[in-house]
């Protein structure tokens, strides 16, 4: 648009003016009440656009106006539309920037979620407060008894011995983290035992049944007294969630995130704990059990039993299936001995 109503300042008095600003091929005029003015356009200079704001319009001498946003001198080369939609048709005859911008997305979706989330979840986890976390807790423990878990059949006797062994580890590690040992039993999940949110350990016979020595009981609780250390459950709930969530945004199908967070017990029965995290228990389990008096062969011992047994009965995938080669843990162990 080359006319347009503005306010005409003559730099001098301070007064406004309310004028009608229009231009043709060779001049500016500024008309309004006791306001005639005509200059040549290449005497006139017309700050770009930024959104709707009004432009400045500077005349010679020291007189400006302030027109509206639309207004346009004839033949100016600041016409932003005009420009967004010839970069537009640019990127439609380049499909290969197009395709490059889809991929450029995809990385940014990618680090965002293998960068950024679990730094995230990691702070958001460690500010969750302790009574919220123990009610996720509870009800995590309530709906994976409902899902896969029945009652222990252990002798209170054996189950008061392995207590005591998980009490003798928990109380040499410094800090809050409220540590329960459960008991529980599982064929459909076999030799087994995780961390759930808010410091519950949970056990399961069929481990208790594989372990040739105590000791090696003490070592998995241990790995898991890790996971708890460092609220792995709870990071991974959140980490989990949180990418479903950066996909499901992109994807745009937000019933699949929403019902993921519903199949939080499933996650936690998988476990699906970054190889970082299972890392970061194994060296945990390895220093609690040196300073415990136990010789941390026993960590890597069970670990390949338990990988053996598994592999054997074809289950469905429990907490190995995601952690590092059993084999490399017990390596990592040994040296310590
Ligand atoms: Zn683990």
């Amino acid at each position: 648009m080359t006319s347009a109503r503005a306010t005409y300042h003559d730099g001098q008095t301070g007064e406004a003016h309310p004028v009608l600003v229009r231009a043709d091929a060779d001049f500016v005029y500024v008309e309004g009440e006791g306001v005639e003015l005509r200059h040549p356009l290449d005497t006139v200079a017309l700050e770009p656009p930024l959104g709707s704001l009004p432009r400045r319009l500077d005349l010679p001498g020291r007189g400006a106006c302030l027109v509206d946003a639309a207004f346009e001198l004839p033949g100016s080369p600041t016409d932003r539309g005009a420009r967004l939609d010839g970069w537009v048709h640019t990127l439609e005859r380049r499909w290969p920037l197009a395709i490059a911008s889809a991929l450029a997305l995809a990385l940014i979706v990618w680090a965002s979620i293998v960068l950024v989330v679990p730094f995230a979840a990691e702070r958001v986890a460690m500010g969750v407060s302790p009574s919220v976390e123990a009610r996720v807790a509870g009800q995590t423990l309530a709906a994976l008894d409902r899902l896969a878990l029945e009652p222990s059949r252990l002798p209170p006797a054996r189950q008061a011995e392995i207590s005591r062994r998980f009490a003798a580890l928990s109380s040499l590690v410094a800090g809050p983290g409220a540590h329960t040992l459960e008991f529980r039993s599982s064929k459909a999940i076999g030799p087994n035992a995780f961390a759930l949110p808010g410091g519950i350990v949970v056990i399961l016979d069929e481990l208790v049944a594989v372990a040739e020595h105590d000791d090696e009981l003490s070592a998995v609780l241990a790995h898991e007294i890790g996971h708890v250390r460092g609220r792995h459950a709870l990071r991974g709930v959140i980490q989990s969630s949180v990418s479903a969530l950066i996909v499901a945004s992109i994807v745009g199908d937000v019933f699949s995130a929403s019902s993921y967070a519903a199949a939080l017990p499933a996650v936690v029965l998988e476990s699906r704990y970054s190889r970082g995290f299972e890392r970061e228990a194994d060296g945990f389990a390895v220093a609690l059990l040196v300073s415990a008096g136990i010789d941390p062969a026993h960590f890597g011992r069970i670990l390949l039993r338990m990988d053996g047994r598994s592999k054997k009965a074809g289950r469905y995938p429990d907490f190995l299936s995601s952690h590092p080669r059993s084999d490399e843990r017990a390596r990592a162990a040994s040296p310590a001995r």
